[in-house]
């Protein structure tokens, strides 16, 4: 029998009658055998994710040398679901060892991944499924990347269990202790318990139908993609397409497992398929553009000089500058005579910003050098640009009548996508008028 590893995102957790609903939903296909959930997430927009809660607890330890006050909150949360989920299991007991491991700790890491453990205890007993501890299966390495040990003790592990809920979001670090994937790292878990169960499909259920053209916030009914290929996903979901870690394609590549978004609100909706590029362009597929997202508060370095390109070294001397600060850059977008340097905003403190531009100067003696900050980053991304003549005069057509000032192109060596810099203050507006040019008629 095929094997279908689902995980469930925060909105699948988010109280006792969804979680019901969950259950529906895996036993109505003997093939979804391992389930990976996330931490209860919002259950209406003012509300507070458990996981954020748990932050805010590692925190309290380190001002106040005590979690109690926010650990309440928590402790009220998980106590109403397992009442509503009338479950055999000591919930005040395993809610008491983890307050007072946080408070005995402090591990910011220890206490974020606690959402997640309660969430696969709580469905494990739900589903009477086998629970099996993150921190026993997957397992980073001293660089604090995934260790690949991970996929062949999840295949030993999973030859004696027939169904199991795992815990989303962490795994043991080299140190023996806890640690966590980065924010919406649940994700990846389920690619890794995917490509360790050799499964035939890695299912993700959240709270939309499927990767979205755009961003339903910013486009109401924005269309649905049925398919896209992991490059593509990549693409999207690094540039902003919340719905999935842009992490989570690299375990399920190794294997070839495609990945279906579905809604745990719709069961019934066909969601959306990701595909390796091998099978994806198999495919029939009529869009130019398959979709855009956006991302807000970059920094442009421009640099100028005439006669760069044959100046020996001139690119390296500027590389080396970021790499002796630590900074990493998205882009380097670049003309006969001009490169640009596209850096998140986060990683520069005004001093650090006036500091680089310095030993620029110093080092490469530009003619001109400037730098603009808010820049957000827009990506258009879609397998079917690069062989539709005019795809980019048509996008440039359509911001320039919605009058946004363009401050910046990349188009990427593949000719996957067109990345665009605008203001801030252009994001949304910018992500609408492509979408309307290339998805209505
Ligand atoms: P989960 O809790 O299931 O992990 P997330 O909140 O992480 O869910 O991701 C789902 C959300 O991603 C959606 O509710 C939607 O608002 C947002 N989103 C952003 N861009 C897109 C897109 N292109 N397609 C679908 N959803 C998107
Ligand atoms: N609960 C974690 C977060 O909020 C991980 C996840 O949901 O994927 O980031
Ligand atoms: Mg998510």
């Amino acid at each position: 029998m095929s094997i279908k590893v689902c995980k469930f995102g925060g909105t699948s957790m988010a109280d006792g009658n969804i979680m019901k609903r969950v259950a529906d939903i895996v036993r109505s296909d003997d093939e979804r055998r391992y389930i990976v959930v996330s931490a209860p997430g919002k259950r209406f927009s003012a509300d507070i994710k458990v996981t954020d809660l748990l932050y805010r607890c590692a925190q309290a330890v380190k001002s106040e040398g005590s979690c109690k006050a926010v650990f309440a909150k928590i402790r009220e949360r998980f106590l109403g679901i397992a009442k509503e989920l009338k479950l055999n299991l000591d919930m005040k007991g395993i809610l008491d060892e983890i307050e007072e491991t946080i408070d005995r700790t402090g591990s910011s890491d220890y206490a974020a991944s606690r959402g997640e453990y309660l969430s696969a205890r709580i469905m494990a007993e739900v589903l009477g499924y086998d629970f099996i501890d993150a921190k026993d299966v997957i397992f980073f390495n001293a660089a604090g990347m995934l260790d690949e040990r991970s996929y062949s003790v999840i295949f030993e592990t999973f030859k004696s269990v027939k169904h199991a809920v795992i815990p989303g979001f962490y795994g043991m670090g080299a140190d023996g202790e806890i640690k966590t994937f980065s924010r919406g790292g649940s994700d990846i878990t389920g690619a890794v318990v995917a490509c360790g169960a050799q499964a035939e499909v890695y299912e993700n259920w959240t709270d939309v139908s499927g990767f979205l053209a755009c961003d339903p916030r910013i486009v109401p009914g924005a269309k649905n993609i049925t398919s896209l290929s992991y490059k593509e996903l990549r693409e999207l979901s690094y540039m902003g397409a919340g719905v999935l870690h842009s992490e989570s394609i690299f375990p399920v590549r190794k294997a070839n497992i495609p990945i279906r978004i579905k809604n745990t609100f719709r069961p019934e909706d066909e969601g959306t398929l990701i595909l390796p590029s091998v099978y994806y362009k198999m495919q029939e597929h009529n869009n130019i553009v398959t979709g855009i997202a956006g991302k807000k508060n970059y920094t442009v370095l421009f640099i100028e000089k005439s006669l760069m390109n044959s100046e020996i070294g001139f690119t390296r001397k500027i590389l080396s500058i970021l790499e002796h600060h630590n900074l990493a850059f998205e882009h380097m977008p670049s003309g006969i005579d001009t490169l640009s340097l596209v850096i998140e905003s986060a990683q520069l403190s005004d001093h650090l910003l006036e500091q680089v531009e310095a030993e620029i100067n110093e080092a490469v003696h530009p003619d001109y050098m400037r730098s603009l900050e808010n820049v957000a980053l827009i990506a258009t991304v879609g397998h079917g640009m690069a062989s539709n003549v005019g795809t980019s005069a048509r996008l440039f057509k359509a911001l320039s009548d919605a009058e946004i000032n363009v401050r910046m192109i990349d188009q990427g060596s593949s000719e996957l996508n067109i990345i665009v810099g605008v203001d801030n203050a252009d994001c949304e507006k910018c992500i609408s008028a492509i979408y309307h040019e290339f998805f209505t008629e």
